[in-house]
């Protein structure tokens, strides 16, 4: 069986490096011109992944199936992908699954347009201060819904992979930085599995001629360019990708496709190949008209990051912290007990009187009714700042820290940190989007909860 792509949604990061700040902190010529993406101090491949996901329809967190691709797990015996279905109010009926390495996007999007259900892929992607995987590198995610619908956005119309056993980047457990083999190795090998598996794809689609539209993931940015040209009459997408964006690790291929995507029109033939690790090609079919004005760089500008907070961000530097009691560490039991209201911020409505609580409460604190609350989540609702406060003393690795009162159309008032955002920018009054990010840290294990965010393009 395979399933029709339904929809489809990327994720970038607020924040974007400046690959001349990396070459003037290191004093070096040669690091290229643009930006890369950056994941914000509180983010990482989980929160990424719910991003992408609360971009998609509803229907996507319904999912039977959940594959979340990246290589850069949070958790390694910890499941993933069930803290961002958790997190996106998604069944606990649903198989959720890790799938890990650089080639685990392409993986992640075959196994959904086999089975049905979501991919998510998201990944964090650097390298050793000063490396081309540094200033090439990029963070970000993109989730796919597949299944049967009649308002499919693409048919995939083949699918084909290699599995090669060429050390071609590598890590064991516990090292921060990958080695990789010498870059002609690489081209030789990659280069003709791409061939076998672009001839095996565009052959079963009987495709006569090139795609409109051919995008490549590969961590080389020459080697991506290369077999672009050879298979492609468009490269539009891929270099603005690398120019702003920058490589995403496993979830390049979907940040590539989902560009893609929104600059085609009804007809139009996109290659996807993936050549980091393994080797695949999709050929999909699109059904509609994309969204031009969602296509990257349409405009929107990433805010900033000096080098010293990308590595302090990343765990790369680690500086002095405020002499600060430390926070508490994760609490399993207390996790359980809340997880509708940590992971997928649902309150309680009395319905009795109608007032909402938040965090949940059994006796309603207007009219005293006990139990007769149901679950109302409020992630999704538009929101507002009541009142916002900066605070200098409490720890932050992007100081200072910012926290307000935020009101909920429908209901609901709750007290929240302030994230992506700088004091002056936020006022009583402007809408906040809320978004699932880590709060902190002990002894590398994260703690997650929700923030309060600008919302996109402003709406003041
Ligand atoms: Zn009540």
């Amino acid at each position: 069986m395979t399933a029709r792509l339904l929809a489809y949604a990327s994720y970038r990061p607020a924040h974007e490096l400046s690959r001349a700040a990396i070459g003037a902190a290191l004093g070096m010529a040669q690091v290229g011109a643009g930006v890369r993406a950056v994941a914000g101090f509180d983010e990482d491949p989980i929160t990424m992944a719910v991003g992408a996901i609360r971009r998609l329809p509803p229907a996507a967190r319904r999912t039977d199936w959940l594959y979340f691709a990246t290589s850069s797990p949070v958790f390694l015996d910890k499941t993933n992908a069930a803290f961002v279905q958790a997190a996106v109010g998604g069944s606990q009926e649903a198989l959720t699954l890790d799938v890990c390495g650089l080639s685990s996007g392409f993986a992640a999007l075959a196994c959904a347009s086999a089975t049905g259900g979501t991919a998510v892929l998201s990944d964090l992607h650097t390298g050793r201060p000063g490396s081309t995987a540094e200033s090439e590198g990029g963070d970000g995610a993109a989730a796919f819904l597949f299944g049967d619908g009649d308002t499919a956005v693409a048919d995939v119309v083949a699918i084909c992979s290699r599995s090669l056993d060429l050390m071609d980047r590598w890590r064991v457990p516990g090292q921060r930085f990958a080695h990789v083999a010498e870059e002609r190795l690489i081209a030789s090998v990659h280069g003709a599995a791409v061939d076998d598996v672009v001839a095996e794809v565009t052959g079963a689609a009987g495709l006569d001629g090139l795609p409109v539209r051919t995008v490549v993931a590969a961590p080389d940015r020459r080697l991506a360019a290369t077999i672009s040209a050879r298979w492609g009459r468009d490269s539009a997408v891929q270099t603005w990708h690398r120019d702003h964006v920058g490589y995403c690790g496993a979830a390049d291929v979907g940040q590539l496709t989902a560009s893609a995507l929104d600059r085609s029109a009804a007809g139009d033939t996109i290659l996807v190949i993936s050549a980091a690790s393994s080797v695949g090609a999709m050929l999909l079919r699109v059904l509609r008209d994309g969204h031009p004005a969602n296509a990257e760089g349409s405009g929107r500008r990433g805010r900033p990051v000096s080098y010293p907070d990308f590595l302090a961000w990343r765990g790369w530097l680690d500086r002095e912290p405020p002499r600060r009691p430390d926070h508490a560490a994760p609490f399993p039991a207390a996790f359980h007990r809340n997880r509708d209201w940590k992971f997928a911020l649902t309150g309680s409505r009395c319905q009795a009187c109608g007032a909402v609580w938040l965090p949940p409460q059994r006796m309603c604190g207007s009219c005293h009714a006990l139990d007769s609350v149901v679950p109302h989540p409020v992630a999704d609702c538009p929101a507002r700042l009541v009142a916002l406060t900066t605070d200098g003393i409490t720890g932050s690795l992007a100081p200072p820290a910012m926290a307000g009162v935020v009101d909920f159309d429908g209901g609901g008032r709750m007290s929240a940190s302030l994230t992506d955002t700088s004091p002056g920018e936020l006022e009583p009054g402007d809408p906040v989007q809320m978004v699932f990010r880590r709060t902190w840290a002990d002894h590398g294990a994260p703690d997650y909860f929700w923030k309060g965010r600008p919302l996109p393009g402003g709406g003041r």
